[in-house]
């Protein structure tokens, strides 16, 4: 993989929103070719144009969404046409609606198999040919694939279904020399998080403290992560700095996982 400074090319999905914006950011600022995609065009469009200031080499704009194979493999093809082959690609697109073994609908447990799960096997699948040999693959997760969380069954379950798959991908493309990493944050603030609360002073309060009755341990670090704390992990992951890390998962969430 080529460095990600000045004109490599990189596809990132959950462009639109907290951490697949702040990995935009980033990879924007070091002079990177990316192509924007999420299910929102107005917000690829607002983040895409934020990326063009930072000093983006180039920037492509598209709206699919990620459950949709046909939709993924045209716009990633339209990132090959535009871009040439890919050096990195960051999947970050993902969805959380809560519910615990009692509530969770069939439905909503299907949906976050269909984006979180499914979703990301549309865009490896759609990736592998027009990546480069020597590409970097990073794949957002969450805590809850390896730790058990009230109230948040089926995005758990999609959430270990993505790490697996993601490094079952990797061993295979280990023979192109292609890294597969998956990170795997806690709670980060953005929309997502954000809406977990119904109070969001004494929805970060509770998140840092714990809570013994969901038998949640807090954040030893006692801080909630700003979506660039993530987005520094995915873009050492994607960067020439990381070229012997692969098939490893990553928690980044201030020691949560305790
Ligand atoms: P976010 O701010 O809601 O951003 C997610 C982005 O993905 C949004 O722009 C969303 O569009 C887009 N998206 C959702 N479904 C999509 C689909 N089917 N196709 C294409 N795009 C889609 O959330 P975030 O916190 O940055 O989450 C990014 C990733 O981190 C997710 O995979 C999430 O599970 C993971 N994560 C987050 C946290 C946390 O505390 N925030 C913790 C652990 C893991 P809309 O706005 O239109 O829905």
């Amino acid at each position: 993989m080529v460095g990600l400074i000045s004109g490599a090319t990189a596809l990132v999905t959950g462009a639109g929103s907290g951490i697949g914006r702040a990995v935009v950011r980033q990879l924007a600022s070091r002079g990177a070719a990316i192509a924007l995609l999420d299910q929102d065009a107005e917000a690829v469009g607002l983040v895409g144009k934020e990326a063009s200031e930072l000093g983006a080499a180039r920037v492509v704009e598209l709206a699919a969404d990620v459950s949709d194979r046909v939709a993924v493999q045209d716009a990633f093809r339209s990132a090959a046409d535009e871009l040439g082959p890919l050096d990195a690609l960051a999947c970050a697109a993902g969805i959380l609606v809560p519910g615990g073994l009692t509530e969770v609908t069939p439905d909503e447990w299907q949906r976050h198999f269909d984006v979180n799960t499914t979703g990301v096997l549309h865009c490896l699948q759609s990736g592998t040919p027009l990546l480069r040999d020597d590409a970097a693959v990073v794949v957002v997760s969450s805590n809850a694939a390896r730790v058990p969380r009230t109230g948040m069954l089926a995005y758990a379950a999609s959430k270990a279904a993505t790490s697996a798959l993601t490094r079952c991908a990797g061993l295979e493309l280990a023979a192109r020399g292609i890294r597969c990493n998956v990170v795997e944050p806690g709670s980060t603030d953005t929309a997502m998080l954000r809406e977990l609360w119904r109070d969001p002073d004494g929805g970060a309060s509770a998140t840092l403290a714990g809570d013994p009755a969901s038998y949640r341990v807090g954040i030893p670090l006692q801080r909630i992560a700003e979506p660039d704390d993530v987005a520094a992990m995915v873009c050492f992951l994607l960067s020439e700095e990381a070229r012997h890390v692969t098939l490893q998962q990553i928690y980044v969430d201030g020691g949560a996982s305790l």
